[in-house]
C-alpha cells in the first residue's frame, strides 16, 4: 500500500447498504438446520464492501463468527475492536502465529509445516493456541490430504496434550456446491464424515465442524453441521446461476455501484469511441463520459457490453473501457431512444439490487464472463465506500436484531 487513495463520493462510489447485509444475515440464519451458527466471511475487504462496517453489522444481526483469509484480515479486525470468533485461514510460513495466539484467533492449519510453526509461537507466546485443522476432502486446493490426515491429528492431538494448542475447529471446504447435483458433494459430505468420526476417535473435541460455504448454506442443510461460512450470499447475491438470483433466495444486494456522468457531447455519425476505435457511432448521437475504469474495477472484459442504467435507459458500453473511464452512447440502445435528456453530473448506474430497472452485480458477471464475486471484490480503492442504514444510520422500516 502507498498510502490512502484520495477519493471523491462526486465521480464515483459503491453505496453499502448494511440494513440489507443485517436483512441477509436474519435470512440465512433462518435456513440453517438447527444447531448451526453463522460465520460472516469479510475477507477481502468484505469481498469489496468494508471489511470493519459489515463485521459489525452481520455480528450485530446474529452472526456468531467472523471468517477472513490471511491472518493480516483477522488482526486488523481484532486491533480495531472486534471481539468475536475470528478463524482465518490462508496462512503462509512466517506468517504472525504468535500476534494470532495473543489476539485469540482461530487459525487454520492444512499441514505439518503451519503445526510446527503454531507450536512454536505458543511456545513463545506462553498460552496455547487455537487451532483448526482443515482436510481436503476434494477441493484440490488448500486443505490436508486425507493420507496424510493421521499424521495431522496425531502431531495435534500431541500438541494438545502438550499444551501448546487447542483443536477448536474440523473443517474443510466444497468443490461444486453452487452446481446442485454434482457428484463431488455427496463424496465431499462422506469423507468429511470420515475424516472428522477420525480425529475425534484419536480424541480431537473439536468446538465446530464446518464444510458449507453460501451455496451450501442454500441448499445442502445435510452440509450445516455447527456453523457454515457464508460469504457472497450476506453481499446478497446468489452463489451461481444455478440456483436462481438473489430475489429468488431472498437477498437483497448490498453494494450499488454508481457515478455521475463526466461529459456529455454530440458527435457525428461514424464517430469512433474510445482506444482502438471499437466502436462507432451508427448516426448522429450523443455520448455520456462515464469516470470510471479497469483501475476501479470495471472489467476491461465488459467492452462493449456491460449496462449501465443512465438516464431512464439501460445503455452498453461503447467501445473499450479505459483505464479511469468509459464511454455511453445516450442515442443508442435503451427504450426506443425517447429517455430523458442526460447532463453533465446525472446518475449513472452500474449495478444495484435491480429496484430501479439498474442491471445487478449479476449482469456484469454475465457481461465479462466471470462470476459475480470477482465483480465486486474488485471495485478498487479510489471508489469511496458510501454506508447507509449503519448503526447511527437505520432508515429501514423495523430495524432491529
Ligand atoms: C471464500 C470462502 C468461503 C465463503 O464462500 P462463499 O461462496 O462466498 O460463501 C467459505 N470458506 C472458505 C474457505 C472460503 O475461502
Amino acid at each position: 500500500m502507498t498510502g490512502t487513495v484520495p477519493t471523491s463520493p462526486l465521480r464515483a462510489r459503491a453505496e453499502i447498504d448494511l440494513g440489507a447485509l443485517r436483512g441477509n444475515v436474519r435470512a440465512l440464519r433462518a435456513r440453517l438446520a438447527p444447531g448451526a451458527a453463522l460465520m460472516a466471511v469479510v475477507k477481502s475487504d468484505a469481498y469489496g464492501h468494508g471489511a470493519l462496517p459489515c463485521a459489525r453489522a452481520a455480528l450485530d444481526a446474529g452472526a456468531a463468527w467472523l471468517g477472513t483469509a490471511t491472518p493480516h484480515e483477522a488482526l486488523a479486525l481484532r486491533a480495531a475492536g472486534v471481539t468475536a470468533p475470528i478463524l482465518c485461514w490462508l496462512w503462509t510460513p512466517g506468517d504472525p502465529w504468535r500476534a494470532g495466539i495473543e489476539a485469540g484467533l482461530d487459525m487454520s492449519v492444512s499441514g505439518m509445516w503451519a503445526l510446527r510453526e503454531v507450536t512454536e509461537a505458543a511456545r513463545e507466546a506462553g498460552r496455547p493456541a487455537r487451532i483448526q485443522l482443515k482436510a481436503d476432502t476434494g477441493l484440490g486446493r488448500n486443505g490436508c490430504q486425507p493420507a496424510d490426515w493421521p499424521e495431522l491429528v496425531a502431531a495435534a492431538r500431541a500438541a494438545e496434550v502438550a499444551g501448546t494448542v487447542r483443536v477448536t475447529g474440523l473443517w474443510s471446504h466444497f468443490a461444486c456446491a453452487d452446481e446442485p447435483g454434482h457428484s463431488s458433494i455427496d463424496a465431499q459430505l462422506d469423507l468429511f464424515h470420515e475424516l472428522v468420526a477420525y480425529a475425534e476417535k484419536a480424541g480431537i473435541e473439536p468446538e465446530v465442524r464446518h464444510i458449507a460455504n453460501s451455496a451450501a448454506a442454500l441448499t445442502l442443510p445435510d452440509s450445516h453441521f455447527d456453523l457454515v461460512r457464508t460469504g457472497i450470499a450476506l453481499y446478497g447475491i446468489s452463489p451461481g446461476p444455478e440456483l436462481g438470483t438473489s430475489r429468488e433466495l431472498g437477498l437483497r444486494p448490498v453494494m450499488t455501484l454508481a457515478a455521475s456522468v463526466a461529459l456529455v457531447k454530440r458527435v457525428p455519425e461514424g464517430h469512433g469511441v474510445s482506444y482502438g476505435h471499437r466502436y462507432h457511432t451508427p448516426a448522429e448521437t450523443t455520448l455520456g463520459l462515464i469516470p470510471l475504469g479497469y483501475a476501479d474495477g470495471i472489467p476491461r472484459h465488459a467492452s462493449g457490453r456491460g449496462p449501465v442504467l443512465v438516464g431512464g435507459a439501460v445503455r452498453r458500453v461503447a467501445g473499450r473501457v479505459a483505464m479511469d473511464q468509459f464511454v455511453v452512447d445516450l442515442g443508442a440502445g435503451g427504450a426506443g431512444g425517447d429517455a430523458e435528456v442526460v447532463q453533465e453530473g446525472a446518475p449513472a448506474v452500474l449495478f444495484g439490487p435491480g429496484d430501479d430497472g439498474e442491471p445487478t452485480a449479476a449482469d456484469w458477471a454475465e457481461a465479462a464472463d466471470t462470476i459475480t464475486y470477482e465483480i465486486v471484490t474488485r471495485i478498487g480503492a479510489r471508489v469511496p465506500r458510501v454506508y447507509v442504514n449503519g448503526p447511527d444510520d437505520r432508515r429501514e422500516a423495523g430495524a432491529g436484531r
